[in-house]
């Protein structure tokens, strides 16, 4: 190599002083990142690094002006990232709160009989030993079998909110900005892009992380197609690290999301090498050959088998993740653990999805309340409960006025029996944009009894002779009027289309 050529190429490289200069500064901030409003200076932090290495080795070996200016576009956008950072470093302007801190843990895809108390196969201990320190509410349904709108319930406290389909938007206030007004410095980890802040539930939230790095922001960039979620050790980990930040009373948001299907624990919590290999052939297979909108074909025994002890790996490593967290946490601390919906596994003909159906294993989840010296320990609740009891506990757990009924109040033995409505709004859209069959729209679930609306009739059912739900009846002639109430809560407007990557999820079908 000439004198001349070396020269030109070690000029080459000393344009990329600033940006090689600035590379740690990048990666070691990465985690706040995630805060940032701009997808292109998120994008941008996430590609810097293999950006970086590529424009250097390209700089030594073609020396070219384009290569250059590659070097100044990325220290301009490295320069320009970390200044949007600290200028929307969120800030409290109020004085600490004075309560305890509150968790709320989120359980995607955790049926209420998979709690080994509740009889599960599987054990459970850290859920158990929540229970037997709190309450147990063994009869909590959810509103929707999708996660995004059952969430949007748990954080509102309503089912009549706008956020009616994955990938939809919530409109409607949620509880985190009163708590952040209370004082409380506000957290949240989701593990799944179906809840990132497009769906507007991270309004209130001071650190919102739903953003899971280099991998997922390449997917992110290349979509339409999933994105990875995160395995919930990280959230955890995640969770707990912003959690030890600062003494100050905090809520914090645990979305964990590993029940949900493809069933893939982490290799020490698998039952056994045979178990996992049929898994994943079982996976492969099932995505290779069913079709993914239907999901309602005859299984063959083995594929159900396998994935049935996959699913029960995956209550049992999120039993584990709940214990980390409750590990970490003060004693004193208010903890909400609950699912936002359950799993069809292989009943009805539908299974290993949640979502097209109504019946009972999408919907029953766990719901647990762990509130030193306000609840005795040991409770179990045994009547029905909804999942909009769950932001008023929270309200009130902060010193606020609660704006509905609470955990608390159906604790009362006084209190009036509850009848639950849930919904699959975003099936029938689909359904009726492709002229499928028609399915359940609406039920209304009782103590002892389930109404089922479809798009062309009613079904009944009678679950204290059939707990099951394997035998819809006509709706008894008592029971007519209630009936129209809940056919008109079909009528209500649409949710928004999703997006063709949450489709692709197998979310909205
Ligand atoms: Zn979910």
């Amino acid at each position: 190599m000439s004198r001349s050529g070396l020269g030109r190429r070690l000029a080459a490289l000393g344009l990329w002083a600033p940006a090689m200069l600035l590379a740690p500064v990048v990666v070691v901030s990465q985690d706040r990142l995630v805060g940032l409003e701009s997808e292109l200076l998120y994008t941008a932090s996430c590609g810097f690094v293999p950006l970086l290495v590529l424009g250097v080795v390209t700089s030594v070996v073609v020396p070219l002006a384009s290569v250059r200016l590659v070097s100044v576009v990325l220290s301009g956008l490295a320069t320009l990232t970390l200044l949007s950072q600290v200028a929307q470093s969120p800030t409290r302007t109020r004085s600490p709160a004075a309560g305890p801190n509150l968790v709320l843990i989120t359980l995607d895809t955790f049926r209420a009989d998979h709690l080994a108390r509740l009889g599960g196969a599987a054990p459970t201990p850290n859920l158990d030993k929540l229970c037997a320190d709190g309450a147990l509410f063994t009869q909590a349904l959810s509103p929707f079998p999708l996660t995004a709108p059952a969430h949007a319930t748990l954080l509102t406290g309503t089912v009549r909110h706008s956020l009616r389909a994955n990938g939809g938007h919530l409109s409607e206030p949620t509880v985190v900005p009163a708590l952040a007004e209370a004082g409380y410095r506000t957290g949240a980890f989701v593990s799944a892009p179906v809840l990132d802040r497009y769906t507007g539930l991270h309004r209130g939230f001071l650190h919102y992380d739903d953003r899971f790095g280099t991998r997922a922001r390449f997917e992110w960039l290349l979509g339409p197609g999933p994105v990875s979620p995160r395995a919930g050790d990280e959230t955890v980990s995640r969770a707990l690290e912003w959690l030890r930040e600062e003494s100050d009373p905090a809520f914090l948001w645990i979305h964990l999301y590993d029940p949900h299907s493809p069933y893939l624990p982490p290799r020490g919590w698998l039952p056994d090498k045979a178990a996992r290999d049929a898994a994943k052939e079982a996976d492969r297979q099932s995505r290779r050959d069913l079709d993914k909108r239907s999901f309602t074909h005859t299984l063959e025994a083995g594929f159900v088998a396998s994935q049935k002890l996959m699913y029960r790996a995956e209550i049992t490593w999120t039993d584990h993740l709940v214990g980390v967290i409750t590990a970490a946490l003060p004693p004193e601390t208010v903890l909400v653990v609950v699912g936002d919906h359950g799993e069809s596994l292989d009943e009805h003909q539908y299974a290993f999805n949640h979502g097209r159906n109504l019946f009972d294993p999408s919907l029953h989840v766990p719901l647990i309340l762990r509130w030193p010296g306000k609840v005795a320990a040991g409770i179990e609740e045994r009547r029905l409960v909804g999942l909009t009891t769950v932001a008023p506990t929270l309200r009130l757990a902060a010193g606020l006025e609660p704006e509905g009924e609470t955990l608390l109040d159906r604790l009362d033995p006084a209190a009036p029996t509850s009848q639950i409505e849930a919904f699959t709004p975003g099936m029938e859209a689909h359904r009726a944009a492709s002229g499928g069959e028609a399915g359940p729209v609406a039920a209304l679930r009782g103590e002892g009894f389930k109404l089922v609306v479809e798009r062309d009739g009613e079904s009944w059912y009678d679950l204290v002779v059939d707990p099951g739900e394997m035998l819809p009846q006509p709706v008894p002639s008592a029971q007519q009027h209630l009936v129209a109430p809940l056919r008109a809560r079909v009528d209500e407007p649409l949710p928004k289309t999703a997006p063709e990557r949450l489709l692709s999820l197998g979310y909205v079908e």
